[in-house]
């Protein structure tokens, strides 16, 4: 295992689209253990490839202590809303309030292309929507309270 370097706001890599994960291989297996070395080295709660500068359909998290592999990630249900402050590796400091489901039910498949469904609720259902927004080129602050104001700032506008 190796920990990678975490790409940050501002770099193009993490405003792109990332594509589903068609060969479960060696080369998967390497990146998901370096992912994984990467977040608990960055204290993370959850780590998606295009922050390692990978455009490829892959969440690691770790929520209240269970690990998580989630490759081609899709939420197909959630419910309620919670709103609560996050952070990102690839953001810094800036923590900021932002509105997600309260539960999500997110269908993925495991590193050996088994699937796999898990539902969850708070931290669970918050991870994985910050994370799977990453696979989309979205960030945090886009959709965080003070979020323009901080994108604003950052440009200097
Ligand atoms: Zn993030």
């Amino acid at each position: 295992m190796a920990s990678r370097k975490v790409f940050k706001l501002g770099e193009g890599v993490l405003r792109k689209k990332s594509k589903p994960v068609v060969d479960f291989d060696e080369n998967l297996w390497q990146l998901l253990d370096d992912m994984k070395e990467t977040m608990y080295k960055n204290d993370g709660m959850g780590l998606a490839a295009p922050q390692v500068g990978v455009l490829r359909r892959i969440v690691v998290m770790d929520v209240n202590n269970q690990y998580y592999e989630l490759i081609n990630p899709e939420i197909i249900s959630q419910e309620g809303e919670d709103i609560d402050t996050e952070g990102c590796l690839s953001v810094g400091k800036f923590k900021d309030k932002v509105r997600r489901p309260y539960k999500v039910t997110v269908r993925a498949v495991d590193r050996y292309n088994y699937p796999i469904e898990i539902t969850g609720e708070k931290y669970f259902a918050r991870c994985t929507c910050h994370e799977l927004d990453h696979l989309d080129g979205i960030l945090f602050v886009d959709k965080s309270e003070h979020g323009k104001e901080f994108l604003n700032k950052r440009e200097g506008k």
